[in-house]
Parts: C-alpha cells; sequence; structure tokens
C-alpha cells in the first residue's frame, strides 16, 4: 500500500524524523491561502503515489501566495508518470545545503531488511545506483535492535561531523522502529537536506505491506483509492485477493501461493494471465459468482482457469458452488476446471456431467486453457 507523501511525512512525524511544515490543498487558492500563512519561501508539491515528481514538473519553489497560486495551477494540470494530480502540498521551503539519500527496504536476496545510505542523494538517485553502486551504502537491519550502531557510525562518519552523525543516527534509529512497527516494505527520505546544521526529510516515501493491516487497523485510513483499479476494489469488498495483469486467461484458485504456481505455469506453457486471484475457501457459491464477474468484466478474457486443492474444502463442494455458479451468471468463454484432493472424483464428474473440462493433473488442465484461449481468440 503506497502513501502520499504527505501521509508519509505524518508517520515520520510520529517517529520523531523531522520534516518541514505542510498542509495540503485540493486548489490553486488553497495553496496561496497556505502559502500567505506559512509566509516567505514555499515548496508547491503534487501528491502523486510515484516519485520523480521534480523531473516531471510537480515540485516548484515559490516566493509568494500569487506564485504558490500559478505553481498549483501547473501542477494541478500535469499528470507524474501518467498519474493525474488531485492534491498539492505546500510546505516551507528549506535551504539545502547538501542532498543525502536514507532508506530501508527488503532485500529479497539477503532475505533481509537493509539500510541504504548515499552521500549522492536527491534527483538523480537512481542513475547513480545504476552507473556507481559503489556511492550506495548498505547495511542489514535487524528487526528486533536495527542497524548495528558500531557498523552504522563506521559507514557514516566520513560524511558528517560528531553533532550530525549523532541527528543522522537517531534518524536512522527512528526509520527502522516506524519500518517494523508499522509493517513498511519501504521507507525512504530523499532527499535527507543538510540545513543549517541539522537534517530535515524532505521528502517522505513509505510503501506499507498490506497483510498486516490487520495489525494496525488504524492504517487503513491511509488508503488511496488512486491505488487501485475498480476491479481490485471490489474484490476487497468482496473479500478476494486480487490483481489485474494483461493477459487473457482469467485465474480463479485456492490459496496464493498456488495462484502464483498457476501463472508461472501458463507462462511456462506459453499463455499469458489475465489477473491473480485467490478465492480462499472456494466451495461458497457466492465467492465464484463475485470472482467471475469481476473476471468477465476484462474483456481480454478468451478463457478461464480454476485451479482448486481440496483439503478441508471438498472438491464435490467445489463443483456444486461452480455449477450453482454457472446458473446465476452466463460463462461466455471456455472454463477450464482443475480439482484435486478430497472427493476430487465425484466432483470432476459431477462438473463434466455439467459440461464443464475438469482435469485432475494441473498441467493437462494448463494445457488445455491455453488451447481454449488460442481458438477463441479473434484476429
Ligand atoms: P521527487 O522528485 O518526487 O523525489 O520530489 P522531492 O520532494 O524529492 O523534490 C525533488 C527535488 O526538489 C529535491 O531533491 C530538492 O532538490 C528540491 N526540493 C524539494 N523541496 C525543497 C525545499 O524545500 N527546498 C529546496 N531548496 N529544494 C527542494
Ligand atoms: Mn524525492
Amino acid at each position: 500500500m503506497k502513501l502520499f507523501e504527505h501521509q508519509s511525512a505524518s508517520l515520520f512525524r510520529e517517529f520523531g524524523i523531522p520534516v518541514p511544515e505542510a498542509r495540503t490543498a485540493s486548489d490553486p487558492d488553497g495553496a496561496a491561502v497556505i502559502a500567505r500563512k506559512f509566509g516567505g519561501v514555499c515548496v508547491v508539491k503534487a501528491q502523486v503515489l510515484s516519485g520523480g515528481r521534480g523531473k516531471a514538473g510537480g515540485v516548484k519553489l515559490v516566493s509568494s501566495p500569487a506564485e504558490a497560486r500559478e505553481a498549483a495551477e501547473k501542477i494541478f494540470a500535469i499528470t507524474v508518470q501518467g498519474m493525474p494530480v488531485g492534491t498539492v502540498q505546500v510546505s516551507r521551503a528549506v535551504e539545502i545545503e547538501k542532498e543525502f539519500y536514507a532508506g530501508m527496504t527488503l532485500n529479497r536476496n539477503t532475505r533481509g531488511v537493509e539500510f541504504m545510505f548515499s552521500a549522492e542523494g536527491g534527483v538523480d538517485i537512481e542513475e547513480t545506483a545504476a552507473n556507481h553502486p559503489e556511492k550506495i551504502i548498505r547495511l542489514p537491519v535487524d528487526p528486533f535492535h536495527g542497524v548495528d550502531d558500531t557498523l552504522l557510525r563506521g559507514a557514516l562518519g566520513p560524511f558528517f561531523d560528531a553533532g550530525l552523525l549523532d541527528r543522522a543516527v537517531s534518524i536512522i534509529r527512528n526509520m527502522g522502529r516506524l519500518f517494523f512497527e508499522k509493517d513498511c516494505s519501504l521507507v525512504e527520505i530523499n532527499p535527507l537536506a543538510l540545513s543549517s546544521g541539522s537534517l530535515v526529510a524532505v521528502d517522505a516515501k513509505i510503501v506499507i505491506d498490506d497483510n498486516s493491516l490487520v495489525k494496525n487497523a488504524d492504517l487503513e485510513a491511509f488508503r488511496n483509492p488512486e491505488e487501485y483499479g475498480r476491479d481490485e476494489i471490489d474484490a476487497r469488498n468482496a473479500g478476494l485477493s486480487f490483481v489485474g495483469l494483461d493477459g487473457d486467461i482469467g485465474c480463479m484458485v485456492n490459496g496464493a501461493g498456488l495462484a502464483m504456481a498457476t501463472m508461472d505455469l501458463i507462462k511456462h506453457f506459453g499463455g499469458f494471465p489475465a489477473n491473480f486471484l485467490d478465492i480462499g475457501g472456494s466451495s461458497n457459491p457466492q465467492k465464484v459468482v463475485d470472482a467471475l464477474e469481476i473476471l468477465l468484466r476484462n474483456k481480454k478474457i478468451r478463457a478461464i482457469l480454476m485451479n482448486i486443492f481440496g483439503g478441508i474444502t471438498r472438491c464435490d463442494d467445489v463443483a456444486r458452488g461452480v455449477i450453482l455458479a454457472s446458473e446465476k451468471i452466463a460463462i461466455p468463454v471456455p472454463f477450464v476446471i482443475r480439482l484435486i484432493g478430497t472427493n476430487d472424483e465425484l466432483g470432476r464428474s459431477m462438473l463434466k456431467e455439467a459440461g464443464f473440462s475438469a482435469y485432475s493433473d494441473l498441467n493437462d488442465a494448463v494445457r488445455r486453457v491455453i488451447e481454449d484461449a488460442g481458438r477463441g481468440r479473434k484476429g
């Protein structure tokens, strides 16, 4: 779950990471009002769920309310990486002497959280990472103890005098607390600005692991509809986990891991999944109907594969659910079902009798659905 800069900054404040004073506005007049209240030089920034705003013209320094209005007008008119701007943030401008980069994220290779730091922060950090990887320091982060103090001070020492080093270390400690307490998958400060002898987080970027929201229910308020398509929102309301993709084979699977494996196999045999969809406990006909409704909205879909591994869920219940669902909703594309587990033979024979393609072997089912999708394709 991606947060807007102003949402991320509010968590920074909560965790003791210094950020400039800022307010948000949803129109140019609102931006002018904030700039008048702050006085002096301000920064107007697009609030979008992506970085690269500076390069896209979404960050403007202004020195009067009239300039703030004008800057906001321009920013509301642009898109940043395809995303329209619905809100701007106006902050008190920071005088920047130097821009550092500080971030924490998951490293799949080390299977742990990693702290990254660079003395060459700012809008070109991606280029630095690509062309000068040696300029990015990487240190492991322990979930209980954060970054090892000696390692951290050793790594950052060359860039700061003693006083600033303590400040930097405290910001990084707070970053680690935020990362683990709020179950983040990314916390990024770029730039971490050196300004009149102190450090300020001039930009704030946080991504939260959605699966943790049961623990941190308050973070639900940070969820932004801009991040999701209509299908994903409807799926969540129906208790399904859905991610749209751009292939033509609709997938319905019980269990997230099995859903990933199913998509892998479709690709392995040369097909293209149209979505990830975990229907969870799958014998409930209403869930099957809800899932089919969402899948079938996608006009690209040429065939559907349902893959069920029946454990506690009995395969004859699943078959009954599918048959009931097919009476409630027309399925205008080939529908291939792979059923295995408890009572699978009974389930398959019920489905075959009702006119569906039912398989026990997943390879067979995947080959079949790819063949069906190819046959259904026009042009
Ligand atoms: P991003 O491009 O989406 O990462 O947006 P940022 O908030 O990081 O802003 C981009 C750049 O604008 C920063 O790297 C700074 O160089 C500059 N910038 C942003 N806020 C301020 C500010 O308060 N003062 C100054 N001098 N520059 C700023
Ligand atoms: Mn930035």
